[in-house]
């Protein structure tokens, strides 16, 4: 590698992420490219060093800088670069020269800044760049948002509205003339003997010698190629083309004679204002004819062939200039699998790097404790939770660390899978920990857990963070001595000062309301113990694939028996006074109800919040329901209130509870068979799919009232589908659809670059292959050391995260 190229690549990196001062492995850009100019210094020729103290000072404030000046600064060392001693010194100063391309040469002209395909220059080049395109690669990549078929050709007569048409002719009148003032209009006549259709231009204006340089652009009785859209012009009623893409036969000033832009499939890109659609397909044109033979597949022929695959070079060209539909197709069916693929690959190679450098613990089942339990519990475990407590035994009693995910809709009974999982820990010696991301839920969990271990002569230790000093130091001496068995808690769980004697197994619940940092510090403690994660909120296949493509998922996908689903009715207008009379019937006959208020989204968001709920309250106890006895619980209260009140719920002493979402995650009462949500409307599907859960666990009938007399057609697809289904996977497959993955996934997620072709609602075939054969490229192979090309492209492709890769 020239020895430039490292600062060279920084540099286009940077540009390509938009500036956000990357993290590279050892430094952030801006100390690395300072680094590299000291290194290079004596590199420089004399004549050019003035340039490198001002560089020098401009990147040390890089990181206070705006965006738009961190890229006026980095374009200017790009720009400088040939002269300070790149590959390309020779290099005037205003334009870079393409220089010879030779295939084999080292350096790698994926990363040659875009300037360097023949007809881009300056202006063109710094167009592309605020659509993020810097490099011939990134240029080779910028796939087109859509493609117009010119390719069918039709004669004049046949000539129907809305499609995308060519036809040949010949030009037989032109005219041209100032409608209005400030407004121009010329119009082409052209025959093909079986019709004659007018094709329009309007223009700003001009004057009549102007007009008479555009007519003379059309010589009647010259050939013409028309592609475009015919329509009904509104004022004749008459069918017209208007700015149609046009060629003259013998015009050489489209260049080339099969032209870019008619007769055939064309592409469209995105663009920015100043940058034309035909320059760019032109540039395009050149890149591809310049670069594709440089192009070389980084997957291995053998797979390709294997899965049927067309070759990079093949799909880049047929993804610009589409031959036919059908290549179309293929093109993109290899380009999507190409995403899906690096990503798949990043997954696995991860997975295997995680294998290789964590040493798991053994962790055989003898029975002891899980025989017992099984012979206390009340119930028989469901099918699907034998299933999924073996395939986690299985993980346990493995050399390897365990990696599962189990998904379970609300009420499938996670936590007795997730308590026989922490037994097999303490069967082998070892302690075993249960995070939960709330205190109610934590706390709730301990009451449970805490009772049934207790018959097996077992101890628990709860953590909180609302606990005074004096009980939480208790609790460190206990666990840290090894006295306590299993250990409850939030997030204090992970605190510097809980010390573990020996923990053997740690069971995340919920774990989508934990960050991944919080995870890992989770890791970090004790001695490497094996980490198991729950989660109630069901991902559709394609997703936990992409999010979790190195997770293990197990599903729980079966409700313990005679559950009734829960009878949901979207109430609005006067409806709403009925669905009080309902939940009256209920609290009758000795079932409890609850009544959830919304957030709301203002800048007093947790006040109002409070308000919403308090005054809900208020209005229930006094007004509707004086006969009863209501509670009220919101996330502003100390989390002993907060208990007192759950636990008064819980022994039937409170019938009601009036609260906020704080209920949302996990609370546990049977006897509650009623739920009433009220603005329902300002409710993701999942999170109502959650609230509904607190309701129908027990046998029951239980109903779920939501309450909004929202007309949106949003609202009205979502309740919809509320009151039609209780499988959370149907309702989690809806939401998908209805929001598409960017939104239902929120925040964007661990560190996964972005696809742009793949599309992860209907693409699941494709990414299945691609799963498929990345696991099976590491499964032979972990390091991929024997691919070195598949393995540098690999982290090309992560390069704005390689930390992802390097656990
Ligand atoms: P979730 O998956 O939502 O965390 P829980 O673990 O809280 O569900 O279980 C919901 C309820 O179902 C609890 O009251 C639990 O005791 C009960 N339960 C769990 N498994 C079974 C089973 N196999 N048969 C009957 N009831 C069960
Ligand atoms: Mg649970």
């Amino acid at each position: 590698m020239s020895d430039f190229s490292r600062l060279r690549q920084a540099l286009t990196i940077e540009a390509r992420h938009s500036y956000p001062n990357l993290k590279g492995n050892t430094a952030r850009f801006a100390d690395f490219v300072r680094g590299e100019l000291v290194r290079l210094l004596p590199e420089v020729p004399a004549t050019a060093r003035g340039h490198v103290e001002p560089l020098l000072i401009a990147f040390e404030g890089y990181a206070e800088l705006t965006p738009e000046e961190r890229a006026r600064i980095v374009g200017g060392l790009q720009a400088l670069l040939p002269r300070l001693g790149g590959p390309v010194a020779t290099a005037g100063p205003k334009r870079v020269e393409k220089p010879e391309v030779k295939p084999g040469e080292e350096e790698d002209w994926r990363d040659r800044p875009v300037q360097f395909v023949k007809g881009i220059g300056p202006r063109i080049a710094q167009l592309l760049a605020k659509v993020n395109v810097h490099t011939v690669d990134d240029l080779l990549h910028y796939y087109p948002r859509q493609h117009l078929d010119y390719q069918k050709r039709v004669r004049i007569g046949q000539l129907k509205p809305g499609d995308s048409v060519t036809l040949w002719g010949t030009i037989k009148r032109v005219e041209a003339y100032n409608p209005k003032p400030k407004m121009s209009l010329i119009t082409v006549w052209v025959t093909d003997g079986t019709g004659t259709i007018a094709a329009r231009w309007f223009g700003k204006g001009g004057n009549k010698f102007q007009l008479d340089r555009q007519k003379s652009r059309f010589p009647v009785g010259q050939a013409i190629l028309m592609s475009g859209e015919p329509k009904i012009d509104s004022f004749s009623g008459r069918i017209v083309f208007d700015r149609p893409e046009i060629q003259l036969l013998g015009d050489t000033s489209g260049a080339d004679a099969d032209s870019l832009h008619l007769g055939r499939i064309v592409p469209i890109y995105s663009l920015t204002e100043g940058l034309q659609l035909k320059a760019l397909r032109k540039a395009m044109r050149t890149a591809l004819d310049t670069y594709l033979p440089l192009v070389r597949d980084p997957l291995p022929a053998a797979l390709r062939e294997k899965l049927g695959m067309w070759t990079l070079k093949k799909a880049l060209e047929e993804i610009h200039f589409p031959t036919s539909q059908d290549s179309l197709q293929e093109a993109r069916r290899r380009l999507v699998f190409d995403e899906l693929f690096w990503m798949q690959l990043g997954l696995a190679y991860r997975r295997a790097q995680q294998a290789s450098k964590t040493e798991a613990l053994e962790l055989p089942a003898s029975g002891e404790f899980v025989t017992r339990l099984k012979d206390l519990l009340p119930f028989q475990l469901t099918g699907a939770q034998e299933r999924v407590f073996r395939e986690i035994q299985a993980d346990l009693a493995s050399p390897k660390p365990m990696n599962r995910l189990v998904q379970g809709d609300v009420g499938s009974g996670k936590t007795i899978v997730a308590l026989l999982s922490l037994l097999i820990a303490v069967e082998n010696g070892y302690q075993g920990a249960l995070m939960a991301p709330t205190e109610i839920l934590a706390e709730q969990h301990y009451q449970k857990i805490g009772a049934w271990v207790a018959q097996l002569g077992l101890r628990v230790a709860l953590l909180l963070g609302s606990m005074t000093k004096k009980e939480r130091e208790a609790n460190y001496r206990a666990i840290e001595e090894g006295l306590v068995h299993l250990v409850i808690g939030t997030h204090a769980l992970i605190q510097d000062k809980v010390n573990f004697k020996r923990l053997g197994l740690v069971v995340i619940d919920e774990q989508h309301r934990f960050g991944v940092r919080q995870r890992a510090t989770l890791r970090a403690k004790g001695q490497s113990p094996e980490v198991l994660s729950m989660t109630a909120t069901p991902i559709p296949r394609t997703l936990a694939l992409t999010l979790h493509g190195d997770l293990d998922v197990s599903v729980i996908d079966e409700l313990p028996p005679g559950r009734k689903p829960v009878e949901t009715v979207w109430a609005r207008g006067r409806e709403k006074r009925e669905v009080w009379e309902k939940v009256r019937e209920q609290l009758s006959v000795g079932r409890q109800c609850y009544v959830v208020y919304p957030l709301i989204e203002e800048s007093e968001k947790l006040q109002e919040d409070v308000k919403a709920a308090t005054e809900g309250h208020a209005w229930l106890s006094e007004e509707i329901f004086p006969e009863f006895t209501l509670a009220l619980l919101h996330g502003q209260m100390p989390s002993s209130e907060k208990e007192a009140i759950i636990e008064r719920f819980r022994t039937g002493e409170v019938h009601m509870l009036v609260s906020t979402t704080v209920i949302e995650v996990g609370v546990d009462v049977p006897n509650a068979s009623v739920m009433v949500i009220e603005n329902a409307e300002r409710f993701g599907l999942a999170q109502l799919h959650q609230l509904r859960g607190r309701v129908g666990r027990g046998a029951a009938q239980s109903y779920c009232y939501l309450m909004s007399d929202s007309r949106s057609e949003q609202t009205k697809q979502r309740l919809s589908i509320m009151e039609a289904t209780n499988d959370g996977f149907v309702i989690a497959e809806q939401d998908l659809k209805l929001r598409g993955p960017g939104e239902f996934l929120g925040t964007r997620q661990s560190g996964l670059p972005d696809l742009v072709l793949a599309d992860l609602v209907n693409d699941t075939e494709i990414l299945e292959i691609a799963r498929n054969a990345a696991i099976r490229l590491v499964s032979t192979d972990p390091e991929l050391d024997g691919r070195p090309l598949l393995k540098a492209d690999l982290f090309r492709y992560f390069s704005a995260n390689l930390s992802f890769l390097e656990v």
